[in-house]
């Protein structure tokens, strides 16, 4: 199942599902120290699916699955068939896996975290056609999403949730700051051919001179845990780290962009076109994580204006927006190609 941590069912189907009531059961057993896995998910707040029929125990969360069979020493995890050096054991009504398996289990709690950039706000009105205004629908379309997304275990934050004036600067050392792994402005388009529809999601052009911006960033220190590594590193070579990393991010941007709106795309369905687009907008330039821009639609649009307005059309586009996000983290994760 590809769309395996799909918004429709938060989590498994109940139907299969056997959870084990806590019995005393044996930590150790004569070839090396085991942990139980149903404990294991309690502890981390993951998932746990025993299917009695096939023996196979699913651990889960928010960015991957791990599969484990009662008898094998083969499990399945991030994609890939893996090996321990002992089976797994089913005993006292409990799936015991080798510690080994701790290490690669590791990943599946993090959460993913993203950063939801509310357009305009303030004195900044952004497009203002009849009664909608830009900054308005933005911020709640905003916390929808953040809503939506917090219910299926990510961690969101907004750059405003309030009616403040934000900078685009302000909003780019916001995210640069808090580091998420994802980043997503929200806008409504306005245009003056008022023919003009659609679903639009925009990432950093190809276009733009990537050594310039890597020239630009090279002053600044290497974020996170690979700063050790670049530590008395020259100018030139702070410039290079940029350099790939932007091109990885302009590369992940794209694909993020491809899952929010082939996600869009299923919800939807035709009706409205829906488009892939690169553009130089500063907050995809100068945010150092994988950043798309959404334009949800034509304000100037009338008939694209009034869907909008209509909770239900909102209600879907925004659920299918979070779907397409965490697609994205879900397929980065277990693709080892990525
Ligand atoms: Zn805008």
């Amino acid at each position: 199942m590809r769309r395996f941590w799909g918004l429709a069912t938060t989590g498994f189907a109940a139907s299969l599902v056997v959870v084990f009531a806590t019995t005393a059961f044996p930590r150790e057993s004569a070839q090396g120290p085991y942990f139980s896995l149903r404990q294991l998910a309690t502890d981390r707040g993951l998932d746990f699916v025993w299917d009695p029929v096939a023996r196979n125990a699913t651990l889960s969360g928010p960015l991957g699955f791990a599969r484990f069979h009662a008898g094998s020493e083969y499990f399945l995890s991030e994609g890939r068939l893996q090996r321990l050096p002992e089976k797994v054991l089913f005993s006292g009504g409990e799936v015991l896996a080798p510690r080994e398996a701790l290490t690669t289990l590791k990943g599946l709690s993090k959460p993913l975290r993203v950063m939801i950039d509310p357009g305009h706000g303030g004195r900044d009105f952004g497009a203002i056609t009849g009664a909608s205004r830009e900054k308005e629908i933005t911020l709640q379309v905003a916390r929808d999403l953040a809503s939506e997304l917090k219910a299926n275990g990510v961690r969101v934050r907004l750059t405003r949730n309030s009616d403040s004036a934000l900078t685009l600067a302000d909003r780019v050392s916001l995210v640069n700051r808090s580091r998420p792994d994802l980043f997503v402005s929200v806008h409504a388009n306005a245009s003056a051919t008022r023919s003009l529809e659609g679903f639009e999601v925009y990432y950093l052009s190809p276009e733009t001179d990537d050594y310039l911006l890597a020239d630009g960033r090279a002053d600044k220190p290497i974020p996170g845990e690979e700063a050790f590594l670049w530590s008395g590193a020259s100018r030139q070579t702070r410039a290079i780290y940029w350099d790939l990393r932007q091109a990885d991010n302009r590369r992940q941007s794209l694909r993020l962009a491809k899952e929010v709106v082939e996600s869009v795309r299923q919800a939807i369905g035709s009706g409205s076109p829906f488009r892939i687009r690169g553009a130089r907008f500063y907050v995809l330039k100068w945010t150092e994580c994988p950043a798309v821009l959404v334009e949800i639609g034509y304000l100037t649009n009338r008939r694209e204006e009034k869907k909008l307005k209509h909770s239900v059309y909102r209600k879907k586009l925004i659920k299918a927006v979070a779907e397409g996000l965490i697609n994205y983290a879900y397929e980065r994760k277990t693709d080892r190609n990525f």
